[in-house]
Order: structure tokens, then sequence, then C-alpha cells
């Protein structure tokens, strides 16, 4: 844990306590704070008290003798309305801040050369977070990983000189952080999301660009318009910014040329390692979160030899395009974190000669955008209650099976690929939410892996 000294005597009011903020009341109360925490949901109150930390409501403090109101990121700062303890904490002009904030001040207070680097983006956060910690992990250097993945930040051990941080930040979690100040800060990508909590485009990429606004070197992806501007309104202030693309380019940075990552300098490139054969980095949205990883790890000084290693040995994260298992050549994938068209998109992108399994419950448009993929795809498997909708949408243009549930969608699948001679991938890629048969996507994919592995002459290994 990471005691948070800097509120030392004070009291701190707190708001939302599941994920991250009862690690966060744990960890201001470790330091010395008076916390009063809340939430709208009794059991976490229960389970707060439970554990030492004094709850209550809200609306009936003198908020005269409140420092600050430390908010959860999952709960409404600004849109579509402030919540009503961050209405309370504004009328009484008390400040209002998230855990990576109050990580930020004990960092500046008890070892303010901490390495620390945050990672934010539309898009791959998670991946790109977790492969930085490996890389690190695997030359040796002590790495404490959370934030958005994981572990709550304030849970960690605390930021030493010795020890770097590599914290995963949602744009909730940045708009609670004013200081936000990292080593190194990462900005993948940015496209339209979460705009209900942010009113407006221009908002949300504002809020994004803060990640990278302080950062002592910042890594840019410059892929799409509203990053590819805030990397040059950041070097135009003067930040040290490195530059990541997909293509290639003759600037400072990273950028991807077929499977191989090229380190640039403004007059010459050098490749530095190759993608060809990872499969936990397919298709060009991976190529994008390697390349900053690359980026990152070269920032810190790890040598070429030890990033290709580190590529070639990461495991990649569960149900993103996570393989599963083989019988003979036919190549088991879980996606099942793709509950949209979008994220789908990828997953048919990175192979070829699919049997698909889709459905669940449908977002707006459904699959008709994928409908470029189609013939990549030998058949498809329908679950869930986009069923009929799908099936209209594939038509006469790709066959498909009815299967409604998970199982019957893997016990077909595999008697039909027993039957292709030649390659096949078996894809698991739903674009759809879980809700309909699964309380979340984990537990889907949880159930498509163990199913998958129940199958007679299943090689987890070579997979
Ligand atoms: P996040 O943490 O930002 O949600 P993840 O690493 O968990 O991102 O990846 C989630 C999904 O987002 C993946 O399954 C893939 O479909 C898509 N994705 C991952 N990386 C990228 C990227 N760099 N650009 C676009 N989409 C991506």
């Amino acid at each position: 844990m990471t005691p948070v000294t800097t509120f030392a005597e004070k009291t701190v009011a707190l708001f939302g306590l599941g994920g991250s903020g009862l690690a966060t009341a744990l960890a201001l109360k470790a330091g010395g704070a008076h916390v009063i925490a809340c939430d709208d949901n009794p059991a976490k109150m229960a389970e707060a008290a439970s554990k030492g930390i004094e709850t209550g409501d809200l609306r009936e403090i003198d908020w005269s003798k409140v420092s600050a109101l430390v908010l959860s990121p999952g709960v409404p700062l600004t849109h579509p309305e402030p919540h009503w303890s961050a209405r309370l904490a504004k009328e009484n002009g008390v400040e209002i801040i998230g855990d990576i904030e109050l990580f930020c001040r004990e960092r500046a207070k008890i070892a303010p050369n901490a390495p620390f680097v945050a990672i934010t983006g539309t898009n791959g956060k998670s991946t790109t977070t977790a492969l930085i910690a490996h890389m690190l992990r695997e030359t040796g250097c002590d790495v404490q990983m959370g934030g958005n993945i994981g572990t709550a930040i304030l849970s960690l051990e605390p930021p030493s000189d010795n020890r770097i941080h590599v914290i995963e930040c949602s744009s909730f979690q940045i708009d609670l952080a004013p200081s936000l100040n990292p080593t190194i800060g990462v900005l993948l990508n940015i496209s339209p999301d979460h705009l209900d909590r942010h009113g407006t485009m221009e908002n949300y990429a504002a809020i994004k660009e803060r990640l990278v606004a302080k950062a002592k070197q910042a890594i840019v992806g410059i892929d799409d318009e509203m990053s590819r501007a805030i990397a040059k309104a950041c070097s135009a202030r003067g930040v040290d910014v490195s530059y990541v693309s997909i293509e290639p380019f003759s600037v400072k940075g990273v950028f991807v040329d077929g499977d191989t990552l090229v380190q640039s300098a403004a007059s010459d490139a050098v490749a530095v390692a190759s993608l060809s054969g990872i499969g936990s980095l397919r298709g060009s949205h991976n190529a994008q979160n390697a390349a900053a990883a690359v980026a990152v790890a070269m920032a810190l000084g790890i040598p070429g030899e030890k990033i290709g290693s580190g590529l070639h040995t990461f495991p990649g994260l569960p149900h993103r395009m996570e393989e599963v298992g083989r019988i003979r050549s036919t190549l088991f994938i879980n996606d099942s974190k793709a509950t949209n068209a979008d994220s789908t998109e990828k997953a048919l992108k990175s192979f070829d000669n699919i049997l698909w399994i889709l459905g669940g419950k449908a977002k707006e448009g459904g699959i008709e955008p994928l409908r470029p993929y189609f013939p990549k795809i030998r058949k498809a498997y329908l679950i869930g209650a986009a069923t009929e909708d799908f099936a209209k949408t594939l038509g006469n243009d790709v066959p498909y099976v009815r299967c409604g549930t998970l199982d019957k969608a893997v016990e077909q699948v595999a008697s039909d690929a027993e039957a292709v001679n030649g390659p096949v991938v078996v894809l698991l890629s739903p674009a759809c939410a879980s809700y309909d048969q699964y309380p979340n996507y984990e537990v889907r994919g949880n159930h498509f892996r163990d199913l998958v592995r129940a199958l007679p002459g299943i090689d987890v290994k070579g997979a």
C-alpha cells in the first residue's frame, strides 16, 4: 500500500467505495487522514466500516472542515450532471480529486524522481500497460502495475527511485488528477468514446492531453487526427515528444514497417524488433500498442535485445484475441472483450478462414459495418439475443447456424472444424455485450475457454 500522508490530520470526504474507493480510503487513513466515506450501496458502506473506515452521509457533514472530496472515477464529475457530492464540494469550495492525484502528490513529497509511466488512449490501454510492465519485469526491474488495470494505484507499493510504476489511466481518472506529471506519458489514440461523461469530443481530447502535457517525456500515437494535434501542441510547448505510428515516418519515435518495429530519429532509422510470429500481438492495432511499449522501454534505457525477448514472451491479456488452444490445424481464439463491431473488426482483420462465434446483446448498427470481412468467414455460429438480427445481416452471404448458447456453438464448431482440411480459426468475437446470457464479458470468455479446453485432443501449450 502507498499511505497517503499529504492529508495527514485533515478531513477527507470520499464518495464511491467500489473498485479503487476502499483502497483509497485505507491509504488515506494509513497516512493519518480523517476519512468519511460514503456510497449509495449499504453493503459497500458496511464493508468499509468493517475495515475501520468511518462512514457517513456526506449530505450531513460539516463541509467547512473538509479539505478534499475524493471521488471514484465511476462517479460523474461534470456530465451528464455533477454528482450531488461533487456539487456539495463545489458549493463549499472544496477541491475534488481522485486516487491518481493522491499518488502524484505523495510521489512529489516522498520520491519526486521515482519513475512513473502513465498510459492512456481510447483503445489499447490495458494491452500496452501490461506489455510495458512485462518487458520491464523481464529485464529485472521492480515494477508496480495498476490503476485502471487490476490493482488500485494506492494498493501498490509506494513510489521510490528504484521502482517503476506503470499505470493505466482512464479519462475519468485523468479528469480527477490535475497535477498528473508522469516521467513518461503515453497517449495511444483518440476516437469517440464516453461522450455521455465528457460532453464533447474536444473536452474528451483535452482531458486525454493532460496525461502527456506535463510529462517529462511524451509518447504519442499519431495515427488519428486528434492525437496528432496533441503531439504537435505538446512539442510546440517544449515537451520532449516521441511519436508512434503504424506507418513509417522520419521524426523521433517508433514506427511499424511491415512486421518490424523501427526506432527513428530525424536522420536515421534502426530496426529494433520484429513482431513476426508473436501470437499475443497480432493485428495492426497491437502493432501500435507494441510500438508505444517499445518507445517506453527505449526511453527507460532497456537494451534492444531485451526488448525483442520481452515482446516474444508477452503472454497477452485474456479475452483480447487470446489463444486458447489448438486441435491439429484449428486455432481457437477467445476475443470476448469485443463487445462491439469496431473491436470485432480488429479480430476479423487479423485472421483468415474463420469459423466465427458471435452474438449476445447487440449494439446499435449490429454487424453491418463488418460486411467487408464476410468473405473471410467460412461459417458463423449465432448465439444469444442478437441471433435473428445477425441472421438477417449475414443473409445469403455467409453460411450460418443458430446455436443459441455458447455450449452448443462450441460443440458444433468443433465438429465442423474437424471436417476442414487445412488451417482454420475458431473465433469467439461476439460484437455484442454479454448481458443477455452472462454477467460480463470475462465470464463469457472464461466459459468459452473452459469449453474449448475440454474438447478431446486440445493442445493448450501449442496455442
Ligand atoms: P482498453 O484498455 O483501452 O480498453 P485493451 O488493451 O483492453 O484496451 O483492448 C480492448 C480492445 O480494443 C481490443 O480487444 C481491441 O479490439 C481494441 N484495441 C486494442 N488496442 C487497440 C489500438 N491500439 N487501437 C484500436 N483498437 C485497439
